[in-house]
């Protein structure tokens, strides 16, 4: 049995957020979700966790740790489409970086002295050599890394200065969905690959692949894709190794096995017994041929073990969600439209 600790999630309404806040609530964690629903889902959250709040409100945030009497913070809260970061960096900027210096402010006035923030492998750029250490060199080549890295090197000098220590998750390829199916990825616009495969079979409109002259075995880019729910696993695991003494860290999470995106479309057709309808188009700007985590050096130090290394599970869970929520595709819903009913219950 868990100690129960007493846990802020910031973004805990969205994708890995969710997931994360579940397995939270079912160790008996006392949780409280700040999210300003702008990409978040008021239904995936209970609604008595749920504090509406922007981060870039340092005063409100001092209070509600204090009030929480926060041990710790989880921090999904950002904007995460690399191709709108290319066209409004400004955005980028101040949301990440601007919602996070505002969050660690808000720490320091509280007396809150641990954080696991959600960075990813968009720091690393377009890496030489596969698959990726955690000291290969940080070489964002787009403002969504950046603003990652730039807050990355914030923490460093909180540590240094005010000593929180954290724990920085550089996610690869977050995929799947609960596999009981009560949470899922609805990003609106979706950009990812495999909720827009199985968009592709249930409505019939192609997919463009991203390029296929690509120095890989079938020509197209290699992703390492990880499961939600072990995703969450590691932030648990994360924050643990915080609150038992655990100095900063940064950590890979992926499973350090690469599908290229053909193969991917093989394994959506595999589970959904369907064609997925695609077409080849040009490569998109900015994609690293391939990105595959070496993922050691979690697995070693916080003993995480991917419960869904499988492509074929990580499929098959998204294609569960997929079916169920019809009315959540991408194309009809968008989180102000969120009235759903919760969709979990503890
Ligand atoms: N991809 C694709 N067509 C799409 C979306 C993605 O071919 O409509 C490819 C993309 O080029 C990349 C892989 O699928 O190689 C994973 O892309 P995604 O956007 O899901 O994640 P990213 O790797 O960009 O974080």
């Amino acid at each position: 049995m868990t100690t129960p600790r007493r846990i802020l999630v910031t973004g805990g309404a969205g994708y890995i957020g969710s997931h994360t806040v579940r397995l939270l609530l079912e160790r008996g964690h006392e949780v409280t979700v700040v999210d300003n629903l702008s990409k978040g889902y008021r239904h995936n959250v209970p609604p008595e966790r749920l504090c509406e709040l922007n981060l870039a409100d340092t005063d409100a945030l001092a209070r509600l740790l204090d009030r929480q009497r926060a041990e710790a913070v989880i921090h999904f809260a950002a904007f995460i489409s690399v191709g709108e970061s290319m066209r409004e960096p400004e955005r980028y900027f101040a949301n990440n970086v601007g919602g996070s210096l505002s969050l660690l402010t808000a720490m320091v006035r509280a007396g809150v002295k641990h954080l696991v923030f959600s960075s990813t492998a968009a720091v690393y750029g377009n890496p030489q050599d596969n698959p990726i250490l955690e000291t290969f060199p940080i070489q964002a080549v787009n403002p969504y890394g950046e603003s990652k890295v730039m807050v990355e090197t914030l923490l460093r000098w909180f540590d240094e200065i005010h000593h929180l220590s954290s724990v920085c998750l550089r996610y690869f390829n977050a995929a799947g969905a609960d596999p009981e199916g009560r949470l899922g990825e609805e990003h609106v616009p979706e950009t990812h690959l495999i909720p827009l495969l199985l968009q592709a079979v249930t409505t019939g409109t192609p997919i463009a692949v991203f390029g296929d002259d690509y120095e890989t075995p079938d020509g197209t880019c290699i992703r390492d894709y990880v499961h939600v729910d072990d995703l969450a696993q590691a932030h648990i695991l994360a924050l643990e190794y915080l609150l038992g003494g655990g100095a900063s860290e940064r950590f890979n999470v992926g499973t350090g096995t690469g599908h290229t995106v053909m193969e991917t479309i093989r394994v959506v057709e595999a589970v959904t017994g369907r064609k997925v309808p695609y077409t080849v188009g040009p490569r998109r700007e900015g994609d690293a041929p391939s990105l595959v985590a070496a993922s050691g050096k979690l697995r070693d130090k916080l003993g995480w073990k991917p419960q869904y290394a499988e492509l074929r599970t990580i499929v098959e869970h998204a294609w569960n969600f997929a079916r169920k929520r019809p009315g959540t595709s991408p194309d009809q819903a968008g989180p102000a439209g969120s009235d759903k009913p919760f969709n979990f219950s503890i």
